[in-house]
């Protein structure tokens, strides 16, 4: 099939390449210039394991291209995707001007019958916002499809592949069958594809960002209640989990949740519901605890050093997850702010989000290539990132290295027995 894909950021680069990989003709277009210049020289903007290697493939194959220009794409395309971003609005709801703008840019380019598919996350009724954009703009017939995206950063490529579902809204047949063909190699292993009207594939992607938040935060709190009572996360953890009615994942606590949608998709939900005169309450409570448990780590830092001023701290951990550069609404970023007001400098490592984390913060953190190398004179090693490569370390080394042997584990990826046997004094999140 011939597939334009409007926004290549994580979402529409990821979409882009997955689908020129199974054998599609896919023109990926971003507005911004320098992004599009590095794609068509093989060279990718953002960090996500596997997609390099897929995006130099197709791209040889000669299956995916690279281009700023919106008509070209369109024009040579039956199916356009919009990706483009939906960030956090003035007022908490979700900004649909690059959406609407793609829009009515698809709109004025349209020389035949388009499927215009909604990729981006977007509250219910934008479906029908974009069709009336893109009605005022040509006479040629188009349909308007909600198909929200549900893979995750750092296993972007796997989960668009294999999805655990495929979630289409259409209103007319001839959009939804198209989808149905396009979607079929992905989901061979048996993976539904879930037709419906487009409010309701609208409201999937919230409703399921927003129960993955509420569990987040759920059991931080059960981590911080935990520290009060002196009970242990991890047991309580293991026999909630054990329930197969909850399930293990999205069950570890933490330094709180971030990236560029748990916390503008809760937001945006509760702006839409509110809306309608309904408050929603839960998500509410689920974005206090957030940003309480976003400090918690800070607080622990204060309680141990009393004052914080003089201190130097290592951080291992920059990025909203392991295996992404991306630190949208990062905890790293308020608890290095924090850090920095108290007094206290900042040695930072991360194995991908370097380069990012430099844009945020340039000189005032001093940021290091290797992961020991942030350690030298520091009063304590945080960690905010449970990178693989942190999780068995060298404690000697780290013992020499540090001013004093003390561990702030924002993650729980440690022993707490084992680091107290090697004479470190160890902070971790709801255990004893
Ligand atoms: P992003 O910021 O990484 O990428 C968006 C891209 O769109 C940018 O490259 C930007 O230059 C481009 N763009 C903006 N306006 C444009 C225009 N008028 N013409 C052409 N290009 C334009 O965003 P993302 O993380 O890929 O997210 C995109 C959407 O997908 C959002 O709605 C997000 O909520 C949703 N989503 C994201 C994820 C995720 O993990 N990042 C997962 C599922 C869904």
């Amino acid at each position: 099939m011939k597939i334009a894909v409007i926004g290549t950021g994580y979402v529409g680069l990821v979409a882009g390449a997955c689908l020129a990989e199974n054998g599609n003709d896919v023109i990926c277009v971003d507005k911004d210039a320098a992004k599009v210049r590095a794609l068509q020289r093989g060279r990718i903007p953002i960090y996500e394991p596997g997609l390099e290697e897929l995006v130099r493939r197709n791209r040889g194959e000669r299956r995916l291209t690279f281009t700023t220009d919106l008509a070209k794409g369109v024009r040579s395309s039956q199916i356009v995707f919009i990706a483009v971003g939906t960030p956090t609005g003035e007022d908490g709801s979700a900004d649909l001007r690059h959406v609407l703008e793609v829009a009515r840019q698809i709109g004025k380019s349209m020389n035949g019958y388009k499927v215009i598919v909604d990729k981006s996350t977007v509250p219910v009724g934008t479906s029908e916002k974009v069709r009336d954009v893109v009605k005022k703009e040509t006479s040629h017939p188009f349909s308007v499809v909600s198909n929200p995206e549900f893979l995750k950063q750092g296993a972007a490529i796997e989960d668009f592949m294999k999805p655990d579902r495929v979630v289409i809204g259409a209103e007319d047949q001839r959009a939804g069958e198209i989808m149905k063909e396009l979607y079929a190699p992905f989901t061979r292993t048996g993976a539904p594809i879930m037709m419906m009207d487009c409010a309701s594939a609208e409201l999937c992607k919230y409703a399921a960002n927003a129960m993955l938040a509420t569990r987040i935060s759920f059991m931080n709190e059960v981590a911080n209640v935990c520290e009060l009572v002196g009970a242990d996360v991890d047991h309580v953890r293991r026999a909630v989990a054990s329930d197969r009615r909850i399930g293990a994942a999205f069950l570890f606590p933490g330094v709180g949740y971030g990236g560029s949608c748990f916390p503008k998709d809760v937001k945006a939900m509760m702006k839409f519901a509110s809306a309608k005169n309904y408050e929603f309450e839960i998500l509410q409570a689920v974005e206090t605890v957030n940003e309480r448990q976003k400090v918690r780590l800070f607080g622990k830092m204060k309680q141990h050093f009393g004052s914080l001023r003089g201190k130097r701290i290592a951080i291992w951990g920059l990025a909203f997850k392991p295996k992404t550069d991306d630190m949208r609404e990062a905890p790293a970023v308020p608890l290095i702010s924090a850090l920095l007001d108290a007094g206290a400098s900042v040695a930072a490592y991360d194995p991908e989000a370097l380069k990012v984390a430099r844009a945020i913060f340039s000189n005032r953190v001093d940021f290091k290539e290797k992961s020991y190398d942030a350690l030298s004179s520091a009063d304590a090693l945080a960690i905010v990132t449970e990178w693989h490569e942190f999780r068995e370390p060298d404690w000697t080394r780290i013992k020499k290295l540090l001013k004093n042997p003390v561990v702030f584990d924002g993650r729980n990826i440690y022993n707490p027995d084992q680091l107290r046997g090697l004479g470190f004094t160890y902070y971790s999140m709801g255990r004893r």
